[in-house]
C-alpha cells in the first residue's frame, strides 16, 4: 500500500468517525438537555440502558458503526483494511468513500450479485416445476 494511500484511507475513515461522533454529541446533548463533551458521548453507549430513552438506541448503532470504524482503522495501521475479500485487490478509495466496509472490489461485488441473482432464478424456477 502507498503512503498516499494509507493516509486517504485514514482520512475517509477518520472523516466518517468525526460525523458518527458529532451526531452522538448531539444527540445525547438533547436527551440530557445540556452541553456534553466527547467522552461523554462515548460513555453513552455503555450507559444506554440506564439512560431508559429511546433515542439511545439510535445512539448504541452508531457506537456499533464507530467500534467498526476503530477496528478499520487498526486494520489500517497494519495495512490490511481496504483490500477485496474475494481477489486481494485494492478496493477503490471512492468506493470506500461511500461505504467504508465494503469488503469486495466492485468487480468482485457485481461478479457476487449476478452469481446471487443467478441462484434466486435457479430456485424460483425449481418452485414453479415443482408446482
Ligand atoms: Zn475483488
Amino acid at each position: 500500500m502507498s503512503d498516499e494511500r494509507f493516509a486517504d484511507l485514514k482520512k475517509i475513515l477518520e472523516q466518517r468517525r468525526r460525523e458518527i461522533l458529532d451526531e452522538v454529541m448531539k444527540k445525547v446533548s438533547e436527551v440530557r438537555k445540556t452541553t456534553v463533551d466527547e467522552d461523554d458521548a462515548l460513555s453513552a453507549f455503555s450507559n444506554a440502558d440506564v439512560e431508559d430513552d429511546i433515542e439511545f438506541a439510535l445512539v448504541q448503532m452508531k457506537g456499533e458503526t464507530l467500534r467498526k470504524i476503530n477496528e478499520a482503522l487498526i486494520r489500517l495501521e497494519d495495512r490490511k483494511f481496504g483490500y477485496c475479500f474475494e481477489c486481494g485487490g485494492e478496493i477503490s478509495e471512492r468506493r470506500l468513500k461511500s461505504l467504508p466496509f465494503a469488503v469486495r472490489c466492485r468487480a468482485c461485488e457485481e461478479a457476487r450479485e449476478i452469481q446471487e441473482d443467478r441462484e434466486r432464478r435457479a430456485r424460483k424456477v425449481g418452485i414453479i416445476d415443482l408446482d
